[in-house]
C-alpha cells in the first residue's frame, strides 16, 4: 500500500530558499583574496545564487553537467554550490593541492564545462590549462578590477560581470533527487583518484542528519569558521546545513595558519571551527602564546584523521569542548560524531577525554559493521577489531564512471568497506585502530600506529608525531616514529620512551624515534604516510 504523500524531491535550493526566508540576517563574512573582508547575509545571497544560475544557464550549462570549482572558502564558492546545484548541475569542487597529474586526470575524467577559480589560482590555471578539455569556460571569481591576466589567461570570464544584469529570482526547477550534485575525487594516495558522487538527496540527507547528532555547534545563533575546505567532502555538509538553521559562517579563505586563525576566530566572535588536527596544532601554539583562548570558541570539530588524546585534553581544559568525528569522502563525509552517550555526559572530565578520544558513536542514517577476514561479522563488544563496513542513503554505492572501482566497493550485502580496522562498544562508541594500509605488520600482530602516536602526544616537548612501518628482516615490519619538536623543547629519545612505556605493550614500543622540523602532509591537510614510508624505508634499525 502506497503512503498517500507528496513526492517532493530533496533539492538543494530548498535550503537556500529556507534560509534566506527564515534567516535573512544570518552572516557570511570572508576573508576574500583580493584582500579584506566580505560581509553578506543569507538574505543578501539568494538573488546573488539567483542571477548566477542565469548567468550559467546562459553560459548553456544544463542539467547534469559538471561544473569544476577550485577556489578556497569564500561567500562566491558558497554561491556556487547552490546556483550549480539549484540548476540540477553538479559542483565538482578540486582539491588546488592536488598533484598536476591529478589535476589533469580528474577534470578530464569528470569533462568539467566550465571551471570557476579563485585569482591566486590564476597561475595554476595558466599552467594546466594545455592539459584540459579544449571547450571549457574558464571563470576568474573576482570582479573586473582584480582580473587576472597573462599567459596561459585568455579569454578568461570574470564572476561579477557575468551576474552584472541579470535577474534576481530564478524559478528553480524540480530536479530529480536522485540526480548527481556534487563531485568529490577521492585525494587517491593509492592509484587514480575516484569520484564519489553525490545526489541532491543525498546532500539533504546527510544535512539533516548531521543536524540529529546533538552537536552545540549546530544550533542556530552559533558561528562556525569551516577550516576544512569546501572543496574537500563539501566542508563535511556545511554549505548545505547552515542556510536551514540559520549559522552565521565564516569563510577563513588561504591563510590557515595560527595566528590569523586566531584573529579571525576573535574579531568574528566564532563560537565554533571545523578541521583536521594537523590545523589544530598551530591554533593551540598561538592560544598558548597569548595565554588565553579565542574568547568566543566553544567547540571544535575534529576529524579526517585521529585526534590525539593530548590535543582534546588542551581544548577541553580551556573550556573548549572537542566534537571528534570519523568519516570519509565516500560517506559525504560524516560517520560517526564524538557527542557522548547520555549516560557519560557527567563523568569527571579525565574520564570523558577518554571518551572523546575515541571516534564517536553512528551518526543517524548511517549504520557500521566490523567483520573478520573472512567477511563474518564480529561482535561489538569494544575488543573484537575487524575491517569497518558502513551502509546508508549517504555513502556511495559505486564511483563516478570507474566500473573496476565499484565492482570492489560494496561486499554482497551491499556494505562499503572503508578500509579502516576498527572496534566498536556495546554502547556503539567506534575505536578506529588504523587504516589497514597503515597499520604496522609485526611478526602477526598488527600495531596501531593511532594508538602509539596517542601514547607519545602525551610528553609535553612533541608538536606532531607520526608512526610508521619499516621493513624489517625478521619482524617484517617494525614501528618507528617520526617526531618534531614542540617549539622550544628538546624531548630526548630516552624520555620519549619512557613516556610510552606508560601506555603500551614493549612489543609495539617503536624501535627508533627521529627527529624532523616538519611532517609531509597530504592535499588534505593529513599526515602523508605514504611519503614517510617511502622517505624511511631504509632507515636502519638499532
Ligand atoms: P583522503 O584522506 O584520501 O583524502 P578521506 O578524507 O575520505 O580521504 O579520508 C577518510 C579516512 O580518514 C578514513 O577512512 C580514516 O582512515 C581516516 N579518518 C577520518 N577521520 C578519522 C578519525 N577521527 N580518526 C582516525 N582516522 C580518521
Amino acid at each position: 500500500l502506497r503512503g498517500l504523500m507528496m513526492d517532493t524531491p530533496l533539492n538543494v535550493s530548498a535550503a537556500i530558499e529556507y534560509g534566506a526566508e527564515m534567516h535573512p540576517d544570518a552572516s557570511i563574512v570572508s576573508a576574500t583574496i583580493e584582500g579584506g573582508m566580505h560581509r553578506t547575509t543569507y538574505g543578501e545571497t539568494l538573488p546573488r545564487v539567483a542571477k548566477l544560475a542565469h548567468a550559467l544557464t546562459a553560459l548553456g550549462v544544463k542539467e547534469g553537467d559538471r561544473v569544476a570549482t577550485l577556489a578556497w572558502n569564500g561567500y562566491r564558492h558558497f554561491e556556487l554550490y547552490y546556483a550549480i546545484g539549484g540548476i540540477g548541475a553538479v559542483t565538482h569542487t578540486i582539491n588546488p593541492r592536488l598533484f598536476p597529474e591529478q589535476l589533469v586526470y580528474i577534470v578530464n575524467h569528470a569533462k568539467d564545462r566550465v571551471l570557476f577559480f579563485d585569482i591566486n589560482l590564476a597561475p595554476l590555471v595558466a599552467k594546466m590549462r594545455a592539459h584540459w578539455p579544449k571547450d571549457m569556460i574558464y571563470v576568474a571569481m573576482t570582479d573586473a578590477a582584480h582580473k587576472p591576466s597573462g599567459e596561459g589567461l585568455d579569454g578568461i570570464l570574470v564572476y561579477e560581470d557575468l551576474l552584472a544584469g541579470q535577474p534576481d529570482s530564478f524559478a528553480w526547477p524540480r530536479v530529480d533527487e536522485n540526480a548527481g550534485c556534487s563531485l568529490c575525487y577521492t585525494s587517491g594516495t593509492t592509484g587514480e583518484p575516484k569520484g564519489a558522487l553525490y545526489s541532491q538527496r543525498s546532500v539533504m540527507l546527510h544535512a539533516l542528519f548531521t543536524l540529529t547528532s546533538g552537536m552545540s555547534s549546530l544550533g542556530s545563533g552559533s558561528t562556525i569558521l569551516p577550516v576544512v575546505p569546501l572543496f574537500h567532502v563539501n566542508a563535511w555538509g556545511l554549505p548545505y546545513t547552515a542556510p536551514i538553521v540559520g549559522i552565521n559562517l565564516v569563510m577563513p579563505g588561504v591563510k590557515l595558519d595560527g595566528p590569523n586563525l586566531y584573529d579571525l576566530l576573535e574579531a568574528e566572535k566564532v563560537t565554533s571551527s571545523w578541521g583536521v588536527p594537523t590545523v589544530w596544532m598551530g591554533l593551540l601554539a598561538e592560544i598558548q602564546k597569548r595565554g588565553r583562548k579565542p574568547e568566543h570558541l566553544n567547540e571544535v570539530i575534529i576529524g579526517g584523521s585521529a585526534a590525539p588524546r593530548a590535543m582534546i585534553e588542551t581544548f577541553e581544559t580551556m573550556g573548549v569542548g572537542v566534537i571528534h568525528g570519523w568519516g570519509m569522502t565516500e560517506m559525504s563525509p560524516v560517520g560517526t560524531l564524538g557527542v557522548l552517550a547520555m549516560k557519560d555526559r557527567g563523568k569527571p572530565l579525565q574520564q570523558r577525554i577518554d571518551l572523546k578520544a575515541r571516534q564517536g558513536r553512528r551518526m543517524f542514517g548511517v549504520e557500521l559493521k566490523i567483520v573478520d577476514e573472512a567477511g563474518h561479522r564480529l561482535p561489538h563488544d569494544g575488543e573484537a577489531s575487524g575491517e569497518l563496513f558502513v551502509r546508508g542513503p549517504a555513502i556511495i554505492s559505486g564511483y563516478y564512471e570507474n566500473a573496476e572501482a565499484s565492482a570492489k566497493a560494496l561486499d554482497k550485502d551491499g556494505w562499503f568497506g572503508t578500509g579502516d580496522v576498527a572496534k566498536i562498544t556495546p554502547d556503539g562508541y567506534l575505536i578506529i585502530v588504523d587504516r589497514t594500509k597503515d597499520l604496522v605488520k609485526s611478526g602477526g600482530e598488527w600495531i596501531s600506529s593511532i594508538d602509539v602516536e596517542n601514547a607519545a602526544m602525551a610528553h609535553p616537548g612533541i608538536a606532531a608525531c607520526a608512526v610508521i612501518g619499516v621493513p624489517h628482516p625478521k619482524w617484517q615490519e617494525r614501528p618507528l616514529m617520526v617526531v618534531v619538536k614542540a617549539a622550544g623543547a628538546e624531548p630526548k629519545k630516552e624520555e620519549i620512551i619512557a613516556t610510552l612505556e606508560k601506555a603500551i605493550a614493549k612489543w609495539q614500543m617503536p624501535d627508533d624515534v627521529v627527529f624532523v622540523e616538519q611532517l609531509p602532509l597530504t592535499a588534505t591537510g593529513k599526515v602523508s604516510k605514504l611519503t614517510l614510508r617511502k622517505q624511511f624505508a631504509d632507515h636502519p634499525l638499532p
